[in-house]
């Protein structure tokens, strides 16, 4: 299977994906049934939904975060994680992560 990638640089060096404030979240399902990426499961025990699958998630993506009702759902500020992409991308040609391009 086909490594992921954004820009070249590998997807799991990239920390997109959303953070669940779990006192706010009352389990309702609305940001699993809204996400087409698979990227929520509900944990049904706790009646807490968990972000299972964060390398789903789009980068820079963050139209979840209207469908919760008690705005639970949070992501990295994006100008800083632009500036991350920035800097990830002037060391990848030098990075044995690059997966050949050194
Ligand atoms: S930001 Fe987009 S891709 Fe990521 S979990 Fe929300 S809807 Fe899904
Ligand atoms: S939409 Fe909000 S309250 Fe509902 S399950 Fe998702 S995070 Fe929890």
């Amino acid at each position: 299977m086909a490594t992921q990638t954004y820009l070249g640089i590998p997807r799991h060096l990239l920390q997109w994906q959303p953070t669940i404030d779990t006192e706010r979240c009352i389990g309702c399902g609305d940001c699993r049934d809204f996400c087409p990426n698979d990227v929520y499961a509900l944990d049904e025990a706790a009646n807490k939904m968990t972000v299972a699958h964060p390398l789903n998630c789009v980068v820079l993506c963050d139209k979840c975060t209207s469908a919760c009702p008690q705005e639970a759902i949070s992501f990295p500020d994006k100008e800083q994680f632009k500036q991350t992409v920035r800097e990830l991308l002037k060391r990848l040609p030098r990075c044995a992560c690059s997966g050949g391009r050194a």
